[in-house]
């Protein structure tokens, strides 16, 4: 993992709230590998591979990765134990 290459999950907020149909980087979650919760926007972002990961800041394992193909997406959240949604 090169840090030059990484962002905070601010970056990707537009692709986040398209995918999601919400503001979503405030939604707190819960990173099932060490615990650690916060919000959605605190989560590193990686946007140079074929999608985009999103990693824990404290233990950097993966948390979320989004992939798009020209016919559908998958989102794999299993990284996270919980994502918290609340109403505005
Ligand atoms: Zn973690």
């Amino acid at each position: 993992m090169h840090d030059a290459l990484v962002l905070d999950a601010n970056a990707v907020a537009g692709d986040l709230a398209e995918l999601f149909g919400f503001e979503v980087t405030a939604a707190e979650h819960r990173c099932a590998h060490c615990g650690n919760v916060g919000a959605m926007g605190t989560l590193l972002a990686w946007t140079q591979g074929p999608g985009i990961t999103l990693r824990c800041c404290v233990c950097r394992d993966v948390v979320v990765r989004i992939v798009r193909t020209a016919s559908r997406t998958l989102i794999d959240v299993s990284g996270a134990a919980y994502l918290e949604i609340r109403p505005l």
